[in-house]
């Protein structure tokens, strides 16, 4: 019989892993909170991944990817990307995802222009796994915590739909949770992916490494009742970025084209931006556009939000967009903990200090098929089969009620968490406003371990914020200790690249009896 393998996370990484576990001979049991593929954020992604093709050499891969990243990658995640990119995209397009190849890039081409090409990704794959017997889907089932025995992983539990603790028991797993934007007040992820596999790694005693390290995506819409949507460029022509003076900020800071800024100096961008915000609005102005081009892509994504385009401006802002840090892994996959492979945005190596756009599909079909095959051929002998496949570990937990005279809701704290995120880890950071932003975390979880959830909804948004003030805190502390600035990681009190100090990583291990993070900085691997 072949290993039974637990995947944590539906997104391309979870499903990428589960069908190549199943590929390989095992058993899979495919987890997460909502359903597969939707309501992910590689749903929402743009369809674009950069890697090796016939006309775009290894070498050349690994150069760029490594300078974006200001050579803080594990030069031999990189390799492997490198090497593995044009077989793990056949294999993509052999499941059914359609794709464009040029230059550096494949590119998803969904069926018209209105369709996200994320949505197309997802599905495909999504209908790929529920076609294999062997893969078992458990939707609604949201992972409180990774199981372990004598140093081999054994299992994971969670909370299941109807609010009960469930037990799920195999050889091996692999923790494909994403990523964490929606820590931050202003992002353009999910709503609900708030670091919460850094925080089930990091409690399993896994090192998170470069957690400092946050992307931001510069033009970001953000009117009060408005979706927080990413813009996408090519921007046309006659679109034009500015403030509310009107004056146009592409010209004001000769950032060139708003197409080349968005593209190729989004730091930079973000920087002005969040400057110019504190002065007043930044706006798109779209009023030029004439009416024939609102039918292309990007423009016919942006089009089916509820605003007029033609004689309103769009307010916009930066926002958080991608994780380059993560748990802890090798070029296999794996972590400290044996059995346990991490892939995905959860993970870290590929991206160093900066990710270049279209490494993280990349980087989660790439690694998401290594993992799923390295955990279907993990030999843990077995230590995790000691009880059925699924055991229901108890009766449905009786969680009573929020606190008697709590002042706040969940909603309030996740509110003033994420306001902390973008105050004090946001775009600029600086001492002072890092320690500050340390202090009122301190003040929250206080507050949060006082709080006893009623009912399944309220549990998982409580282990949503433990996860959110967790990984803050690991932003907030890796960015203390970094005192440069370095790709998309900028201190006002340190602002230029400092390889002589700082060319190194930073790791933190979390000290669960204590609620403390101890953090070093190491030679770049
Ligand atoms: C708007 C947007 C556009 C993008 N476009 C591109 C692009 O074109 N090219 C590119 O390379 N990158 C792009 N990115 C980045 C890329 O989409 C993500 O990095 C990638 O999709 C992450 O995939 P993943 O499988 O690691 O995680 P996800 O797709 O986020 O899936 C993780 C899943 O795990 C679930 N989960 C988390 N915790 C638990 C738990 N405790 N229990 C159960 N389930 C859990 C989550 O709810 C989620 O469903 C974009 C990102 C955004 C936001």
């Amino acid at each position: 019989m072949g290993n039974r393998v637990i995947v944590v996370g539906a997104g391309l990484a979870g499903m990428a892993a589960a069908i190549a576990a199943c590929e390989e001979g095992a058993g899979v049991t495919l987890i997460d909170r909502g359903s597969v593929g939707l309501g992910t954020n590689s749903a929402i992604s743009n369809g674009f991944f950069t890697g090796t093709t016939d006309s775009y050499g290894a070498d050349d891969y690994v150069k760029d990817t490594m300078e974006i990243g200001r050579y803080l990658n594990r030069k031999r995640t990189v390799e492997t990307v490198a090497e593995k990119a044009p077989g793990v995209m056949a294999i993509m397009r052999g499941l059914g995802v359609p794709m464009n190849i040029s230059d550096s890039l494949y590119a998803v081409r969904p069926p018209n222009a209105r369709t996200i090409p994320g949505v197309t990704l997802v599905k495909q794959l999504a209908a790929a796994a529920g076609a294999r017997r062997e893969i078992h889907i458990v939707r609604d089932l949201y992972v409180t915590g990774i199981m372990a025995a004598e140093g081999t992983v054994t299992g994971v539990e969670g909370i299941d739909k109807e609010g009960r603790d469930i037990v799920f028991n195999g050889d091996s797993v692999v923790l494909a949770t994403g990523g964490a934007g929606a820590v931050y007040l202003r992002n353009d992820n999910q709503k609900n992916i708030m670091g919460q596999g850094y925080c089930l790694a990091a409690r399993a005693g896994l090192a998170l490494m470069d957690m400092e390290f946050v992307q931001f995506f510069p033009i970001v819409v953000s009117g009060e009742h408005l979706p927080d949507t990413i813009v996408y460029p090519p921007f046309h022509k006659e679109v034009r970025l500015v403030n509310s003076a009107g004056e146009n900020l592409i010209e004001k800071y000769g950032l060139g084209s708003l197409s080349e800024a968005a593209m190729k100096r989004r730091d930079e961008l973000s920087i002005l931006l969040c400057g110019e915000a504190g002065k007043g609005a930044v706006l798109l102005d779209y009023r030029r556009v004439p009416d024939e081009l609102w039918g292309e892509h990007p423009l016919s994504l942006l089009s089916l939000i509820k605003h007029d385009f033609k004689t309103k401006l769009l307010p916009v802002s930066p926002a958080v967009h991608f994780m380059m840090g993560g748990v802890r892994t090798d070029e296999d996959c794996r972590t400290g903990l044996a059995g346990l492979f991490a892939c995905g945005e959860v993970s870290w190596g590929l991206h160093g200090a900066n990710r270049r756009g279209g490494n993280a599909l990349m980087e989660c079909a790439v690694f998401g098929t290594t993992a799923g095959r390295n955990a279907a051929h993990f030999n843990g002998q077995g230590r995790g089969r000691s009880a059925s496949a699924q055991a229901e570990k108890g009766r449905q937990a009786d969680r009573g009620a929020i606190r008697k005279g709590a002042q706040r809701t969940l909603s309030d704290i996740r509110h003033e968490i994420r306001r902390a995120a973008w105050d004090h880890a946001g775009v600029v950071r600086s001492e002072q406003g890092l320690k500050k932003g340390l202090e009122i975390t301190a003040r929250i979880g206080s507050e949060l371990a006082g709080i006893i959830p009623e009912g399944r909804r309220q549990v998982c948004l409580k282990a949503d914020l433990d996860a959110a003030l967790f990984t803050l805190r690991a932003i907030l502390t890796a960015s203390l200790g970094r005192k440069e600035s370095r790709g998309s990681f900028y201190r006002s009190d340190f602002p230029v690249e400092d390889d002589a100090n700082c060319k190194k990583n930073s790791s933190l291990t979390y000290d669960r009896a204590n609620d403390t993070f101890a953090s070093t900085y190491v030679e770049t691997v």
